[in-house]
């Protein structure tokens, strides 16, 4: 059923992405909602970008990307850390490098979040880890053990992303092993957690994302079963959306105007993409858009993130890149 269900999703998006004005005429979506800024960012300052999987922007309008420079993923995870520097740091105007960190600290980089401190909050799927930093990268907080898996209160199981919201809580979807959500208080006292295997509501295949919103809202992209699901900051269940135009979604964030933004993977290994979509508070699309490259890179969106000023700012796992996307 699953499959079928696939099926249908991936045909529907790949004749979208070959009739993508027509889908979107039809869909009756404007058909320039975005611009890709192409000179963003300026290149050849820094090393390139290794597997690039984390995004987050912080109130100072600067961007900040998790990548796993040489390193690519694999099973089983090394156990040795990477030498280089994991965490680059760009001014989101303009593009350039303002600093670098995050060498010798973590096996296989993959989730990273602001908190509203401008506090960088990262997730390491080789250790089982979710660590919180300065800007500048001091470390501040771990939770969960190195190199131990597991789903009490503190250990993960690849642990995927952060979120917080208002009152200081702080939310973990637990992840490519475990099914769950995991809240701790700001300090990484653990307070509760919800969801188990499976696709009823409330239950997880793969939670990959997660963000808030304002108005105490919970999103978690529920990768594997194509939905967005929606909870109060309580972990009560909401609503979920299930619809072809949410695609597979691998990362979600809410732009300060409250439009909730998915970054749209695929399915590995055939049926990839990066694609950005829309959707207003009711889950509706309001837009899309394909990053593809000239060079018929492969791709695979993994995460997303919006600014202050509403630029759009997505990682690619594949090709080892960050986009910038301006509104028109
Ligand atoms: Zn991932």
């Amino acid at each position: 059923m699953n499959f079928l269900a696939n099926f249908w999703d991936n045909l529907f998006s790949a004749i979208c992405a070959s009739l993508m004005s027509v889908c979107a005429a039809d869909a009756g979506l404007p058909e320039h909602l975005f611009s890709i800024d192409r000179s963003w960012p300026e290149s050849e300052q820094h090393a390139p970008f290794g597997q690039a999987t984390g995004v987050g922007v912080d109130s100072l309008n600067r961007v900040f990307v998790f990548h796993r420079a040489g390193r690519e993923w694999r099973k089983p995870v090394p156990t040795e850390t990477i030498s280089a520097d994991t965490v680059y740091v760009l001014d989101g105007d303009r593009g350039t490098l303002l600093d670098s960190w995050g060498s010798g600290l973590f096996t296989m980089p993959h989730g990273l979040s602001v908190d509203t401190d401008n506090n960088i909050w990262v997730t390491d799927v080789g250790s089982h880890q979710v660590h919180k930093f300065t800007p500048d990268g001091k470390l501040l907080l771990t939770l969960g053990q190195s190199g131990e898996q597991g789903s009490d209160e503190f250990h993960f199981a690849q642990p995927t992303d952060v979120a917080f919201d208002d009152d200081g809580g702080v939310y973990v979807s637990d992840g490519y092993l475990n099914t769950r959500v995991v809240k701790f208080s700001k300090d990484g006292n653990f307070l509760f957690q919800w969801g188990t295997g499976g696709d009823g509501p409330g239950q997880f295949d793969l939670p990959h994302g997660i963000a808030t919103d304002k108005l105490g809202r919970v999103y978690v992209a529920d990768r594997s079963n194509s939905r967005i699901q929606v909870f109060s900051i309580d972990g009560e269940f909401m609503e979920e959306w299930k619809r072809p135009h949410v695609g597979r979604p691998y990362g979600v964030d809410v732009s300060p105007s409250g439009d909730v933004f998915v970054i749209d993977g695929g399915d590995q290994p055939f049926w990839t993409k990066t694609r950005v979509r829309k959707l207003d508070g009711e889950g509706t699309l309001t837009g899309l858009v394909d990053l593809v490259f000239d060079d018929a890179t492969p791709v695979l969106g993994h995460d997303i993130a919006i600014g202050p000023d509403g630029a759009i700012y997505v990682v690619d796992a594949w090709a080892n890149k960050v986009q910038k996307l301006l509104p028109n």
